[in-house]
């Protein structure tokens, strides 16, 4: 069982992606822990990342497929979370499982309107001395704009930025929707409104991954 969930910044599939894998113990491969520590070693991954834009499809697909050759090389009972986000990625991973005899048998779209994403990304601030992060909504600091735990003055990082959020969440919708039309054509894909409550979400994700699993072992 492998399974693709996709969704824009902010859509809350990093948190879904996580309480999916632990009840179905799947390998959770998070294109964006891989793009980060990608970015910790070379300026120019850092520099495209920080602006808010994403690398090259095929770069990426590189970088996954390498990570899966050292990290997971059995190559099933994995979450990709955040790739693939093309058709031709989505071919390419598709070819690299079928020739390690396995597939993609699930696709997962969590969608959030992009007024959504910007309120939910906006709201976060971090403390540069300490690394501790605020939701100025849900989890404020108790004097406004300074850190509970080092006394730092809170700060945005530039990917959380309004614009960068609107930038991202843009090239999201633009880039994915041929792949979300080409799966859906295949039969594989599942949306999901990723505006609502965490748990509710986390409810209907396990229910469309039974259901898939069933199928799998009829
Ligand atoms: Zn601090």
């Amino acid at each position: 069982m492998n399974i693709v969930l996709l969704g824009s910044p902010a859509s809350g599939k990093g948190t879904q992606a996580e309480i999916l894998s632990k009840k179905f113990n799947l390998f959770h491969l998070s294109t964006g822990d891989i793009a980060r520590k990608l970015a910790e070693a070379n300026p120019r991954i850092k520099e495209i990342i920080n602006s808010g834009k994403l690398l090259p499809p095929e770069e990426i697909t590189m970088h996954v497929l390498d990570f899966l050759e050292h990290e997971k090389p059995d190559m099933t009972g994995i979450l990709f979370e955040g790739f693939p986000r093309f058709i031709s990625q989505y071919e390419a991973l598709d070819n690299f499982l079928k020739s390690k005899g396995d597939n993609i048998d699930l696709v997962i779209s969590l969608e959030v309107p992009m007024e959504v994403a910007i309120k939910r990304i906006s709201s976060r601030w971090m403390c540069p001395g300490c690394g501790e992060i605020y939701n100025m909504e849900t989890d404020p600091p108790k004097n406004p704009g300074v850190c509970d735990k080092c006394g730092g003055i809170l700060v945005q990082r530039d990917d959380d930025k309004p614009e960068a959020i609107k930038t991202r969440f843009e090239y999201y919708i633009r880039n994915t929707k041929e792949l979300i039309d080409y799966v859906d054509a295949k039969g594989k894909l599942t949306r999901i409104n990723g505006d609502r409550p965490i748990g509710v979400i986390a409810k209907d994700l396990e229910e469309v991954v039974r259901k898939a699993t069933g199928n799998d072992n009829n």
